[in-house]
């Protein structure tokens, strides 16, 4: 083919899409016909991944991309990710930029017409958020350690299904709702836990700054060694600092994450111990992933309880 008329076939194709794009609207809110297939939906993080499935059960068909222990902040997608994505009607991520390193493919997808949902940024308003003490304008992206913004989110979820496959309507909205009771109890259970360690010992320390949500919703002091992102590491000096700061408050635990590296913890122990104090690891939370699936912490209800439990029984230095 000369190279003036494949000019003209890029002109053409391009003219036509330019055309269909103005005469509809977008796919972002049309829903489809799902009568001879389910509709396929991808989720980044597992935390989302089991959020979909007490959604929707097996009427949708799910991918979810992060498995347990996978960092969130790092994660890039995989050329297998971004085909699976390419191939879903419905693509839904946590947002506030959680998922730092994909931001171009959601938007990619997005431009694509594949319906692409940043949860949080759409179902936490701004009087909700946290602010993020590293970026100026930002906002902390782990909402799901409040159980109440999850049920929000859990909301937004049922509507996006619902909206997309009106057939089904009703099971995603229904089940969506069941669920919110049970995190309404889930809510009430972190809380009973959480008062029964004296106001002032509820301090929490933990690899990274995941963990702000859940001190403003269970009235937690809470430190991280790392940031929000645990894509800058912390340095000596964040050492010292913390270190100072658990023999100050004679703080009898540390927590390590599932999704971070556990050394970082370890100095801060090793710290503590040279200035005459002893702390110990107090266990591991789940962080930014849940644990295996087809364990109770595989899901976000009993990787919340894990979490809880653990953070009650260290900081009230019960047997591990
Ligand atoms: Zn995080």
């Amino acid at each position: 083919m000369s190279q003036s008329l494949s000019r003209i076939l890029v002109l053409i194709v391009g003219v036509g899409l330019v055309a269909a794009g103005c005469a509809r609207q977008p796919a972002a809110d049309r829903a489809a016909d799902f009568s001879d297939r389910k509709m396929r939906v991808v989720a980044t993080t597992n935390i989302i991944g089991d959020l979909v499935r007490q959604v929707a059960g097996d009427r949708v068909a799910l991918t979810t991309l992060m498995g347990p222990g996978v960092d969130p902040h790092l994660y890039k997608a995989s050329e297998g990710d971004v085909q699976r994505m390419a191939e879903a009607d419905v693509v839904l991520y946590n947002g506030l930029d959680l998922e730092g390193k994909m931001t171009e493919v959601f938007e990619q997808m997005a431009r694509r017409q594949i319906t692409t949902v940043a949860l949080a940024d759409d179902a936490v308003p701004d009087s909700l958020r946290i602010a993020s003490a590293e970026y100026v304008g930002n906002h902390d992206p782990h909402v799901w350690f409040d159980v109440a913004l999850w049920a929000r989110v859990t909301r937004h979820v049922g509507e996006v299904l619902a909206q997309k496959d009106t057939a089904h309507a009703d099971l995603y909205r229904s089940n969506a709702e069941a669920y919110v009771q049970r995190l309404d109890s889930l809510d009430r259970y972190v809380t009973a836990q959480a008062k029964r360690v004296p106001a002032a010992q509820r301090v929490l320390i933990t690899s990274h700054d995941a963990f702000s949500y859940f001190g403003r919703a269970y009235a937690f002091d809470v430190r991280g060694l790392q940031g929000i992102s645990t894509s800058s590491e912390a340095g000596a000096g964040d050492v010292q600092a913390l270190a100072d700061f658990v023999v100050e408050r004679r703080i009898p635990a540390l927590f390590v994450e599932t999704s971070v590296s556990p050394r970082g913890i370890q100095a801060v122990r090793e710290a503590v111990r040279a200035k005459g104090f002893e702390v110990r690891v107090g266990g591991t939370l789940y962080g930014d992933a849940l644990g295996d699936a087809g364990t109770p912490e595989g899901t976000y209800v009993g990787a919340v309880r894990h979490n809880i439990d653990t953070i009650v029984q260290g900081l009230l230095r019960e047997p591990i």
